[in-house]
């Protein structure tokens, strides 16, 4: 019995939560079971897609900042197979009406279900609709639980005078914010025209203005087919500057120099990435710089990549999530994981893309390192997994039925699957890979994928052809590392994990050395001082430094570094949240105030979360962590926040 059937005989046996005035006239009527036995199907969607789905939606939208909501009307195009019955998903969303139709528009009655058990999936909306219908146009707004959207307040802004906003759909979050079919299997297109105060721009993950409108009218038209995970809306006081032919970056004007300065290598690496696997197919790749509280390091939104503030550090060290950012306009975008289940393709084809392209930038020696840094995390990852209540998680393929999708969004689907697919190229030679993996984005352009067809086009058109065997299923289906796994050493780490072993001795490494230096030319050698410098190295070596002190390092010891390296002040998140941790561990209480400044400007999920949980270990820091995190919670996007609360309220 598919998961589709349990639930309509769970909310029929039930009974039907919704508005009274509309009920399907015949239940019984809904759908026949046969044409819903299909592999791909989704367990973490309601809707009833291999009867009835959106090809194209049109979004009307009333963006009101006082109200905090958007008053919408979704107004789906569809094709349907021979139904009664079109099944969406929605959660927190207000429905007001559902007509059928366009131009001579006729109400028709719907239902809302039930609540799935742990409030993940939210309910089905049912609307009734005739074997002719084609248009269904579903009116609705948003409410204060909405969790795709975040609100800003114009103290949380750099600009501090308007308010911002923006919406994040991934995993299944669209469905808060638009009443959809939201499911990764169907692919649909869709336009909008978006109404926000006249002071404010307006941006989609669609075609884009560039200047703001006067009248703060804006229509968008998104024509590639995409996962309705990757809609996404962006108002605000948001400008735009070019970067070249066909890229550019939006952000408020405080921060679009510095942005655009950090940003200055996103043309090479869209000719570096065209270069690898063929042609970017979305026309135009601009990224949009958010306010602080966003939750991720990017989101690769089509044609409007949403990058954390935190990549700007300045020095262009962390640029690589731009890299992956845009590695997904081909793995992710145009070849889609058809479930959550199959999220290791998006991700872990990405890594290995970023990384290469990070290589075509920045030389070998660079991408070995940031590889590595990301090897060192999944490996800690499996500890963890392997002690938790789902073991099962250490697969590629996961089986996240009845739990929510972000369970799954771990270094296993990032990491663990980047390092399946570069020891399956050092098997098979790097030519070779390359060949298949530019069919593979040619051959499934525009299409969804599941993990066992992937597995069938992996031997058809790799394996078969050169005549090889690979351990895919011990891959796929273990939970553990395969030996096979590809090693890298890299000198650079090497150096920085001696230097903290000498450090951690006792040995004075921050000592002025004198050094006499040969002049080419000149008798006379040159005196030199020596002093080792946060700028001798790049932020993945200073992070291997850190990670490789032992625990045995003291509050004192840390102090003696923060006076010539000054980690507590950097302003390089990625450094500091792995120093925050070292400081909390060893009791150094000086660095609080630097702490809690970072915790109350930063949102990136990544950075304040292992920070809380670390503060979590003791009654003590949980009580500081419990106090701070009231006073700034309501500054958190809705997906921090919650996973904060998580750690905060559990017992330990
Ligand atoms: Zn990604």
């Amino acid at each position: 019995m598919s998961t589709y059937i349990k639930v309509l005989l769970y909310f029929f046996s039930i009974g039907i939560l919704g508005v009274s005035c509309n009920v399907l006239p015949d239940a019984k009527k809904v759908s026949p079971t046969e044409q819903l036995a299909d592999s791909t199907f989704d367990n973490h969607s309601y809707a009833n897609i291999h009867e009835v789905y959106t090809k194209h939606v049109h979004l009307d939208l009333d963006v009101n900042f006082e109200n905090k909501t958007i008053y919408g009307v979704a107004r789906h195009e569809i094709v349907n197979r021979g139904t009664d019955t079109a099944i969406f998903d929605i959660k927190h969303l207000e429905i007001q009406k559902v007509t059928l139709g366009r131009g001579n528009e006729k109400e028709t009655s719907y239902m809302i279900g039930k609540w799935d058990k742990d409030s993940i999936l939210g309910q089905p909306l049912l609307i009734s609709i005739k074997p002719g219908t084609k248009y269904i146009n579903i009116y609705y707004e948003t409410t204060e639980k909405t969790e795709a959207i975040d609100w800003l307040a114009p103290n949380l802004t750099e600009g501090k005078d308007l308010p911002f906003m923006y919406t994040q759909g991934q995993a299944i979050l669209t469905r808060t914010w638009i009443p959809i079919q939201d499911s990764p299997t169907n692919r649909l297109t869709y336009s909008a025209d978006v109404h926000v105060p006249e002071e404010m721009m307006a941006i989609m993950s669609a075609s884009n203005p560039t200047k703001k409108a006067v009248d703060g009218k804006y229509h968008f038209e998104m024509k590639q087919p995409i996962p309705c995970y990757l809609i996404a809306l962006a108002s605000g006081n948001i400008e735009y500057r070019s970067l070249g032919n066909n890229c550019g970056v939006y952000a408020e004007p405080k921060v679009l120099g510095k942005a655009a300065n950090e940003l200055v290598d996103l043309p090479r690496m869209m000719r570096a990435a065209e270069g690898l696997y063929g042609p970017y197919k979305w026309d135009q790749y601009d990224v949009l710089v958010l306010p602080y509280s966003f939750p991720f390091g990017g989101m690769e939104n089509p044609r409007l990549t949403f990058l954390s503030p935190t990549v700007i550090a300045g020095d262009r060290s962390l640029v690589s999530v731009v890299a992956h950012e845009l590695a997904h306009s081909w793995s992710g975008n145009l070849v889609t994981n058809a479930s959550w289940e199959d999220f290791w393709l998006n991700e872990g084809f990405t890594v290995y893309f970023e990384n290469r392209i990070m290589e075509e930038l920045f030389g070998k020696d660079v991408a070995d390192i940031l590889a590595l840094i990301e090897f060192a995390e999944l490996q800690d990852e499996l500890k963890t997994i392997a002690k938790s209540k789902y073991p099962q998680d250490a697969q590629l393929k996961l089986e996240l039925r009845g739990r929510n999708p972000d369970d799954g969004m771990t270094d296993i689907a990032y990491v663990k699957g980047a390092f399946f697919l570069k020891t399956l190229e050092e098997k098979v030679g790097r030519e070779k890979f390359d060949v298949f993996l530019s069919s593979y984005f040619t051959n499934h352009a525009f299409k969804t994928i599941t993990t066992s067809q992937f597995e069938d086009y992996l031997n058809g058109h790799l394996f078969d052809l050169h005549d090889l065997t690979f351990n895919t299923k011990e891959w796929i289906y273990g939970k553990g590392l395969p030996s096979n796994c590809l090693k890298i050493y890299s000198p650079r780490l090497e150096n920085m994990k001696q230097l903290a072993k000498r450090f951690s001795r006792g040995e004075k490494i921050f000592a002025k050395k004198v050094i006499w230096k040969k002049i080419k030319g000149r008798k006379r050698r040159k005196k030199e001082i020596l002093q080792l410098k946060r700028t001798d190295h790049i932020t993945q070596e200073w992070q291997t430094f850190i990670r490789s002190l032992p625990s045995t390092v003291n509050a004192e010891q840390l102090a003696e570094i923060d006076q010539y390296l000054n980690f507590s002040n950097w302003g390089n998140a990625e450094v500091q949240y792995e120093w925050f941790i070292r400081t909390i561990q060893a009791n150094y209480e000086t660095v609080k105030p630097s702490i809690a400044r970072f915790l109350t400007r930063i949102g990136r999920r990544k950075y304040v979360l292992p920070i809380y949980e670390e503060l979590a270990k003791t009654t003590e820091n949980k009580q500081w962590a419990s106090e701070l995190f009231q006073s700034i919670k309501a500054e958190y996007h809705p997906i921090t926040r919650m996973s904060i609360e998580e750690v905060l309220s559990a017992n330990n």
